[in-house]
């Protein structure tokens, strides 16, 4: 008996490439307006990452810490003052983040979780920084985890973990849906959890088979069933 479906965001829902493309040409847009002085742009900021990991690692895996990190770095290294820096990071970052959760669903998509939402408890686990209550999703979902909630990305167990205590569910009791044949598939099914993989882009498979394969998320409320029966 399934009661919990936790959801992959990006590319399970929607396109993920096009949205930050978009949002660090806007970040680009607000560094140039806002911060005239600063000396780098997105793309230079790029060559920065290597430099904050090896001095703060721990923010390797924290998309959002890291990606506010670089910008304070390169707002320093342009001369701005380091308390002055730090608030226009924040600023900065307000920015890129809004416009990272200005998203197109993929065909199917909500008319299926407002379907699923009726019979199941609902949640996302994330290794991005897509924000649930941004994109109106928090009607339908109880839970959004990310890997920077937990302390670790996928393919580590933690996400699945932290969902299965939150929902009080056993592994056989809980579906994941994702797009990431080893990330999210793998991953869920070695976990003792339900799977369906959403490969609407024609990858190889894993190391294991999901229990339902679709390509369009019109399909997803079937393949539920087809697990549930
Ligand atoms: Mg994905």
């Amino acid at each position: 008996m399934i009661k919990v479906i936790g959801f992959d965001l990006d590319d399970t829902l929607w396109a993920v490439r096009p949205i930050i493309i978009r949002a660090e040409q806007q970040l680009d847009a607000w560094l140039k307006a806002e911060v005239p002085d600063m000396i780098h742009d997105v793309t230079s900021m790029r060559g920065l990452r290597e430099e904050v990991v090896s001095q703060r690692p721990e923010l390797a895996h924290q998309v959002t810490a890291l990606r506010r990190t670089i910008i304070e770095t390169a707002m320093v290294q342009s001369g701005i003052d380091a308390r002055r820096a730090r608030q226009l990071a924040t600023d900065a970052m307000e920015t890129f983040l809004h416009a990272r959760n200005q998203i197109e669903f993929f065909d199917g998509a909500l008319p299926a979780i407002r379907t699923l939402a009726q019979d199941y408890t609902l949640g996302a686990l994330t290794n991005g920084n897509a924000d649930i209550t941004r994109l109106g999703l928090a009607t339908y979902f109880s839970f959004a985890f990310s890997a920077e909630d937990v302390g670790a990305p996928k393919p580590e167990p933690d996400l699945f973990h932290k969902a299965l205590s939150h929902t009080s569910a056993r592994p056989h009791e809980m579906i994941y849906v994702g797009d990431d044949p080893q990330l999210d598939i793998d991953t869920a099914n070695e976990l003792g959890l339900r799977t369906v993989w959403v490969n609407s882009r024609n990858k190889p498979p894993g190391r294991t088979i999901a229990d339902e394969t679709i390509e369009h998320l019109e399909d997803l409320p079937a393949a539920i069933r087809s697990i549930n029966k």
